[in-house]
């Protein structure tokens, strides 16, 4: 039995798992990340959770095939260093070696979403699948492409960003600088946006019965006034769904993959957004009469994905 250590280097906390070569995680533990201490306090912290991974199974450095570690942020494998992140403050780091350094382990990096599609493909919701997309729909939209069961990092090695995707020309500015990126139409935070911007629009809206405050305003709140046959909440979520179908349907069109998981908060809708998106995929997957779409399905592993992504990204 092959053993991995899997690392989600989370804004909010450092969660780590012993996975063998099939996905099974065999331990797992988690510390808070503190991402405004020093680097040298955070690399210490994953090194010590990467040591509790391996002990849980008497095993020696040696024993661990290699440490994954998933980044939010843009990182090189092949170079071992870590760009930048967004939640950390970390620019041009050298990951990698100073990992290896600490552990004795071998040690390869990829973005946090493209490990949870990884994880969701090796054993998730697209166990089975030899190619996939994930879309995660969160604060912003991670997205990863799974090609022959591994990460495509993009033929530069560096990954790819679905969620920057230029999707209305001139559109709403994007926390990267620039204007009308899928994720400032279809992400939750846009999602919130839109329904705080609806419920100003119509006072009379049931909006204001689910949530009298916009400042409470969260991406559950359209769905559920929906639920009791707001039109105005019925039309929103028409309007996202078509933001929703337009940038998969781009991707679709980019990639051919075998299925297309959603992943992220918004995906706990479940069939209540996954069946009209299917249907409003028809119009955006070119040649759909020819060429069915992809199933589209929901993520399973929750966090554990990011884990075990991380850990198998070299396998
Ligand atoms: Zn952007």
């Amino acid at each position: 039995m092959k053993h991995y250590i899997g690392i989600d280097l989370g804004g909010t906390n450092i969660a780590a798992g012993l996975v063998t070569e099939t996905g099974e995680m065999h331990y797992q533990c988690s510390t808070p990340t503190g991402a405004n201490r020093a680097t040298d306090e955070i690399l210490a912290d994953m090194a010590a959770v990467a040591s509790l991974c391996r002990r849980s199974a008497g095993l020696a450095p040696e024993d661990i095939c290699s440490i994954g570690i998933g980044v939010p942020g843009a990182v090189n494998d092949a170079l071992g260093k870590v760009y930048f992140t967004a939640n950390l403050d970390w620019e041009d780091l050298p990951l990698s070696r100073l990992m290896r350094e600490r552990t004795g382990i071998e040690t390869h990096l990829a973005n946090d979403a493209d490990c949870a599609a990884l994880g969701e493909v090796i054993a998730g919701g697209a166990a089975g699948y030899d190619s996939a997309v994930m879309v995660t729909i969160g604060t912003g939209i991670g997205g990863g492409f799974i090609a022959d069961r591994k990460i495509f990092r993009g033929w530069s090695g560096v990954g790819t960003e679905p969620g920057h995707m230029p999707l209305i020309y001139g559109g709403e500015l994007c926390g990267c600088g620039c204007r009308g990126c899928f994720e400032t139409y279809a992400s939750a935070t846009a999602l919130i946006r839109q329904t705080r911007n609806a419920m100003r629009a119509h006072p009379d809206s049931l909006l204001w019965e689910v949530c009298p405050e916009l400042g409470l305003v969260n991406a559950k709140t359209p769905f559920d006034a929906a639920l009791r046959g707001d039109e105005v909440s019925i039309r929103l979520l028409d309007q996202y769904e078509e933001y929703l179908a337009a940038g998969i349907g781009g991707i679709i069109n980019l990639s051919r993959p075998h299925c297309v998981i959603i992943g992220g908060g918004v995906s706990n809708q479940g069939e209540t957004l996954l069946a009209p998106l299917r249907e409003k995929l028809k119009k955006y997957c070119y040649a759909s009469k020819y060429i069915t779409p992809p199933p589209v399905i929901k993520a399973q592993l929750g966090n554990d994905a990011g884990i075990i992504g991380a850990a198998l990204q070299a396998l």
